[in-house]
């Protein structure tokens, strides 16, 4: 019975079916939200490996052990993430050896690396750090370019065991360097997957798909899906055909069809962001930017310069939180806040002309509007925003009124005010 039943799941096992391992008592606790497990996901389904399932386990030495007899069971690839920290809760190494059945050695190699990468920030090293010059008795190290944590690589029986660092940049580049170009090796036979993203903002993700009707379609080759956050649409198109070239030509048509539908919603590609996609505009055109922030508190400021290189042509600004600062520092008439208010379109005008003229920029985006979640009113609720943008001759005031928390109505007018010049630029 246990034979026939061994067999059977034998059989059953075809080739490619991964498991993630997520390891670290603060995972189980919920302090740390397994982003790792996430991240492996995504790139997993983009090689086209099947994920059988994601499990994440205590600093345990017995509960790893067991865990990792159990999954070699049903996985051909077993992607483990954490405990490889140099502190006695730290037991990856230690598991894997006695998984293995073998014994931890050291590896003078791997010592001197890690007294190198002390040297280099003039600290000295710890001596519990010796214990990541070890690893299981036939394992390979996978170099870590950015940490002391140098990863684990080995095979048993056909399956292929990867120990990666629990902290996400240092495993996320692991992953890219060593591990992903192995995968992708393993999956070379079989139907071919290329994924493509379009980022979309300015339509809800509902508002979307109602545009696409039919292009949404479940079980459709190529496949379109969209995901949301913090109001960005990423429309996930995917192909299968027995080869590349098949595949591509697929996604190129696909898109032509969904850039056809949506216009100038489309603003960008696969990891692009809006602010990018901006500066590159305005870079391209010679033109300088200033803002005028209120109720976003320098959050446009924050994520234009989030982006390499936009002193080309972010100037500065304000941030002109009280009446008085939109008075003195951008030359907004004190008569005007009296009338109409600090929130309405009239100061969001004159302050993105302040900006302007103030900032001798070709641009200006001001902001003004009420994140809550008190001081809203009939008139004027929670989560009201106007967003100007000026020019030479012309400034364009828009309304918005997003019911959300704070921070959400904050990012989403940063993020709105960016998208209102990239329409702009677009003109
Ligand atoms: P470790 O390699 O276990 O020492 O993990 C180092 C740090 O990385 C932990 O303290 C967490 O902050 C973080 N970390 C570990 N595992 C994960 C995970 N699965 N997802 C996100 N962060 C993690
Ligand atoms: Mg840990």
């Amino acid at each position: 019975m246990t034979m026939r039943a061994q067999t059977d799941s034998k059989n059953r096992r075809t080739a490619n079916k991964a498991c993630i391992l997520s390891i670290g008592n603060e995972l189980l606790s919920g302090l740390t939200v397994d982003t790792n497990a996430a991240w492996l996901a995504g790139r997993l389904a983009d090689l086209g490996i099947d994920l059988l399932g994601v499990r994440l386990l205590p600093d345990d030495l017995e509960v790893i052990v067991r865990t990792l007899t159990e999954v070699a069971e049903q996985a051909d690839i077993v992607l483990v993430t954490g405990g490889l920290g140099p502190t006695d809760d730290d037991l990856t190494r230690q598991a894997m050896a006695r998984f293995l059945g073998v014994d931890l050695e050291l590896r003078p190699d791997l010592l001197a690396r890690i007294e190198r990468f002390f040297a280099h920030r003039e600290r000295p090293m710890a001596p519990t750090n010796r214990i990541q010059a070890h690893l299981p008795a036939g394992s390979e190290p996978l170099d870590n370019p950015i940490g002391t944590a140098c990863g684990i690589r080995v095979e048993r029986q056909g399956r292929v065991f990867f120990c990666l660092p629990g902290v996400p940049s240092e495993m996320k580049r692991m992953f890219s360097d060593t591990v992903e170009p192995e995968l992708a090796q393993r999956v070379r036979t079989g139907p071919l997957i290329v994924r493509r993203r379009l980022r979309c903002f300015g339509a809800g993700e509902s508002d979307i798909a109602a545009l696409l009707g039919d292009r949404m379609q479940r079980g459709r080759n190529p496949l379109v899906n969209s995901t949301a956050s913090s109001g960005i649409i990423t429309l996930h198109i995917v192909a299968q055909a027995e080869d590349t070239t098949r595949a591509q030509a697929m996604i190129r048509a696909e898109e032509t069809a969904l850039r056809n539908l949506l216009g100038e919603l489309i603003f960008g590609e696969e990891e692009q962001t809006l602010t990018e996609v901006v500066g590159a505009s305005l870079a391209r055109r010679g033109l300088s930017l200033a803002v005028a922030e209120s109720c976003t508190g320098g959050l446009i400021g924050k994520l234009l310069t989030d982006v390499p290189g936009a002193s080309r042509y972010f100037l500065g600004g304000w941030i002109t939180y009280s009446n008085e600062a939109k008075i003195r520092n951008l030359g907004v008439p004190e008569a005007l806040i009296r009338t109409h208010g600090a929130v309405s379109e009239p100061v969001a005008e004159a302050m993105a002309r302040g900006a302007r003229q103030r900032a001798q920029a070709d641009l200006a985006v001001a902001t003004t509007g009420i994140a809550g979640p008190e001081g809203g009113s009939e008139q004027k609720p929670v989560g009201l925003v106007y967003i100007a943008v000026a020019e030479a001759d012309e400034c364009r005031v828009r309304r918005f009124v997003w019911p959300y928390s704070r921070p959400a109505v904050r990012l989403r007018a940063a993020l709105t005010a960016i998208n209102e010049l990239r329409l702009r630029l677009r003109n």
